[in-house]
């Protein structure tokens, strides 16, 4: 098979753990004998300080015309206390996924046996959680009128969702549903919020289309206590973008560290794929961070984009192989790892590497 891919590092470690996500679909390629070709683009911080801008032009033409993008993360230090920058990475980020109509963010939580003790959830609470998130990722108040009044001493953000876009993304929830254990789980505000009682009508009206999957209503407030109650109730979770970003970033401590989950954001176009972290400046430059998410969304990119099952299941399977042979970065090593099993951003994904050329 042969697909262009272009490869957007962004900020902070962003580009550290592209590197090695690429390193493996480029190892992926050669095992099963495909024709990756690649390009590359500028994103957020590392783009204003290039262009000006956050998403320059040049970098979405190139992602429109890409068959799949492997993006890093978006995120500079230099604006996270600065409200009022006019320009800021993040909006990079947002004008991305509206360009590309990337409405539908997926994303698998699943706890890798080996890192059970890694969460600071109970193992006997964890062992066989297994949740797909569906998460709005187009509209929301990320996408409402916001404006500062009252000579700036008052603001207000607009939640605003349209029938349509609810009722595209819950369709892609239900047929995941179908595949998998056929129960969704819908997750509003529906007691307080109007967009939320528009969100459970199209729910409602589109159910019976689905006879064979059960449909459950839970409020945020109620589903972020059961997730970390029993996550093993829920299967696949549909809900829109503000509640989505808060859950799954709660649902990262099932599978034991934000470094090990990855995303995939799809819609009418060119499907982006990539860690649900963020640029970490914390750890940035030290060659400390975690690229299992990074190489754990180029399975997601092989898988959706591209169709190939066989290759995402190998990369899966040396991710599983690596970290039974005990091999883990900082952010999953726990007090009863070997020091000398402890790795590094490249030596994790040198292992990786080997494990996929053995
Ligand atoms: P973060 O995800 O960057 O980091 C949170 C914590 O998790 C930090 O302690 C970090 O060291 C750790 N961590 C994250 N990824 C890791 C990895 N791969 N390996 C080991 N440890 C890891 O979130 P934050 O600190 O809230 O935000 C930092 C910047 O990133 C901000 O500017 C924020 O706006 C941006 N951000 C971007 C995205 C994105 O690009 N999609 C997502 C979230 C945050």
């Amino acid at each position: 098979m042969k697909k262009h891919i272009l490869v957007v590092p962004g900020d902070g470690i962003g580009a550290e753990v592209t590197t090695v996500g690429k390193q493996v679909l480029e190892t992926i390629a050669q095992k099963f004998g495909h024709e990756f070709t690649y390009d590359e683009a500028l994103i957020g911080h590392v783009a204003i300080e290039a262009t000006g801008t956050a998403l320059p032009d040049e970098t979405l033409t190139k992602m429109k015309s890409a068959d799949a993008v492997l993006f890093g993360a978006v995120g500079h230090p230099k604006y996270d206390n600065d409200p009022s920058a006019k320009v800021r990475p993040e909006q990079g980020l947002l004008k991305m996924r509206k360009e590309l109509g990337l409405y539908a963010n997926l994303r698998p939580i699943k706890l890798f046996d080996e890192l059970l003790d890694a969460s600071s959830i109970k193992p006997e609470i964890l062992r066989g959680a297994d949740i797909l998130f569906f998460r709005e990722l187009t509209g929301d108040v990320y996408f409402g009128k916001r404006e500062r009044i009252d000579e700036g001493n008052t603001a207000y953000d607009t939640m605003i969702y349209s029938k349509y876009e609810v009722e595209r993304i819950v369709r892609k929830a239900f047929e995941a549903a179908r595949t998998r254990s056929k129960k969704l789980c819908s997750v509003d505000k529906a007691n307080v919020l109007e967009s939320s009682r528009l969100w459970r009508e199209v729910v409602q009206a589109i159910a019976p289309d689905y006879p064979d999957v059960t449909v459950e209503h839970q409020f945020i407030d109620a589903a972020a206590m059961l997730l970390i109650k029993d996550p093993k109730r829920f299967d696949v979770v549909v809900t829109g973008n503000l509640f989505g970003d808060i859950l799954t970033d709660e649902a990262s401590q099932i599978a034991g560290s934000m470094g090990m989950l990855a995303s995939a954001s799809v819609g009418d176009n060119t499907g982006v794929y990539e860690p649900i972290h963020g640029s970490a400046h914390d750890i940035t430059g030290k060659g400390v961070a975690n690229p299992l998410a990074s190489i754990l969304s180029a399975a997601l990119l092989l898988d959706i984009s591209f169709g190939l099952k066989e290759e995402a299941q190998a990369i899966i399977d040396a991710v599983d192989a690596v970290l039974k042979a005990g091999f883990r970065t900082r952010d999953i090593a726990d007090a009863n790892t070997p020091e000398e099993k402890i790795l590094g951003t490249q030596a994790m994904g040198d292992q990786i590497l080997q494990y996929l050329t053995a």
